[in-house]
């Protein structure tokens, strides 16, 4: 396994440095080079049931644990409802692992160099949910990680840890990985089960969510890899030790991949909370000694935010407040006299490409509107207002996050031009606020 995780350090994004196992990330609770006969302690109490399911939940619930894939839905409660409904019934545990937001890759360094801690949350979610198969759907570019993890979970059967006597407690526990066929909308969640249940990818209408109607149609716990992740050390150390690692009112630990004009683009792990400055700062400052024209907090679906947001502390409230989403923790970084307009449009670009076509709203608006975009470096009112109209119907039709949001940064970029006002204060038709309503 050590050989491997080596091997896919060095896949990871531009020059960083590759991060050791001599230097774990903050969210480890078990000491560097640990193996599989360290690890794994959490599942291992619950499974002698000298840990009970239902303090695992409550850990989740208190520590304040949001779904880090981008939407933040609450964690605790995911488990709480997935633990509850249709007791006996078969159910399922998914580690989505199709990370594929433009600008992120967080999950990437973290199955790479955490693969324990990843497969620890899943297994935990299996034992508390009553879940005996687990997956992790990975992205098809994402090699060297799924050849970790495949590594990681032989060592797991040898040591009898998963199987069908998962340490000795008499329970079934199964993991295997899922290789995406490939295609962003797969890493819509519901898409992500059409697909594994061998049909075209595209996304449900929701609800049912996948808590309720997941795979085959039986109670699915979805979560992202950083989530799983971050349970191991919550249910260990508890649920007041993450709520006091955060700054200021946030909490817990967060992973940013940070990219675009600055020095050192690489996966940044810091508290919740920390500003969007300081992050700057970490990654070396923007490239060249040049000022920061516009950066995008949260992934290609997030609004952009001018330089005057700068001390925006980055934590899924106080993003959403100041016109933006933490998302998928991806801060893109633009400097001064980038052209925004055509940024933007780019990310549109990519929205209309990856867009699956089942609803009309957001396969002919984003095919519209980035005609209407395409080569521009200005727009004129008319312009503008058919822009927003298109965002509009969008938001409030498309049946996923994708074409929801796919009009956000451009709207954000006009916004910013019209004299540095954020998206959220640009009048639109009937009088709504720029941010998406999700
Ligand atoms: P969502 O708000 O619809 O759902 C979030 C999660 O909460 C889902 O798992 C959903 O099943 C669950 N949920 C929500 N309401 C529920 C309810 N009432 N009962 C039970 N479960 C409920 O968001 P989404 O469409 O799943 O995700 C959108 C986000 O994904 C965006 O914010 C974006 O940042 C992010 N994203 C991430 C990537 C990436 O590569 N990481 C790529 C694209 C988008
Ligand atoms: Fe497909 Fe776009 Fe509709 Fe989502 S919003 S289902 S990507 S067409």
């Amino acid at each position: 396994v050590d050989a491997l995780v080596a091997d896919a350090r060095g896949s990871g994004v531009g020059d960083a440095p590759a991060r050791t196992r001599e230097e774990p990330w903050p969210n480890d609770p078990y000491p560097a080079g640990s193996g599989v006969a360290q690890r794994y302690a959490t599942l291992r109490r619950l499974l002698a049931g000298e840990l009970d399911a239902d303090a695992v939940v409550t850990a989740l619930k208190d520590s304040g644990l949001r779904g880090m894939g981008g939407a933040g839905f609450p964690t605790g409660q995911k488990w709480d409802l997935v633990r509850g409904t249709q007791p006996g019934s078969v159910k399922y545990v998914i580690c989505n692992a199709d990370e594929s937001e433009p600008g992120t890759f967080k999950d990437r360094q973290i199955l790479a160099t955490q693969p324990h801690l990843v497969l620890e949350g899943l297994l935990l979610g299996m034992a508390v949910v009553g879940a005996q198969e687990g997956w992790v759907f990975i992205r098809h570019e994402y090699g060297p990680e799924e050849h970790v993890l495949r590594a990681e979970i032989d060592a797991l059967r040898a040591a009898g840890i998963v199987g069908p006597d998962a340490c000795g407690s008499g329970r079934r526990l199964d993991v295997d990985v899922f290789v995406s066929p490939g295609g962003y909308i797969l890493g819509e969640e519901t898409a992500l089960l059409e697909c594994m249940e061998g049909h075209r990818g595209e996304p449900r209408n929701k609800p049912p969510f996948p808590g309720n109607y997941g795979l085959h149609g039986r109670p699915t716990l979805m979560n992202s890899v950083e989530t799983f992740a971050d349970v191991p050390v919550i249910v260990e150390r508890g649920a007041q030790w993450w709520v006091d690692q955060g700054a200021g009112e946030s909490v817990g630990w967060k992973f940013f991949a940070v990219s675009g004009h600055v020095e050192r683009p690489d996966v940044y792990c810091v508290p919740m909370g920390t500003t969007v400055r300081t992050l700057i700062e970490l990654a070396g400052g923007v490239s060249g000694g040049r000022e920061v024209g516009a950066v995008q907090p949260g992934g290609a679906s997030s609004n952009f935010i001018g330089p005057d947001r700068l001390d925006l502390a980055l934590d899924f409230g106080t993003a959403a407040e100041a016109g933006t989403m933490l998302g998928s923790g991806a801060l893109v970084v633009l400097a001064a006299g980038t052209d925004l307009l055509a940024a933007s449009t780019n990310v549109l670009r990519f929205f209309r490409d990856e867009s699956c076509g089942k609803c009309v709203p957001c396969r002919v608006g984003s095919t519209k509107a980035h005609a209407l975009l395409e080569g521009r470096s200005t727009v004129d009112d008319d312009e503008r207002a058919q822009i927003l109209r298109l965002e509009e119907a969008m938001r409030k039709t498309s049946i996923c996050g994708l074409g929801q949001v796919a009009l956000g940064p451009v709207v954000s970029v006009l916004g910013l031009d019209k004299g540095g006002a954020a998206a959220r204060d640009q009048p639109k038709p009937g009088g709504e606020p720029g941010q998406p309503d999700r």
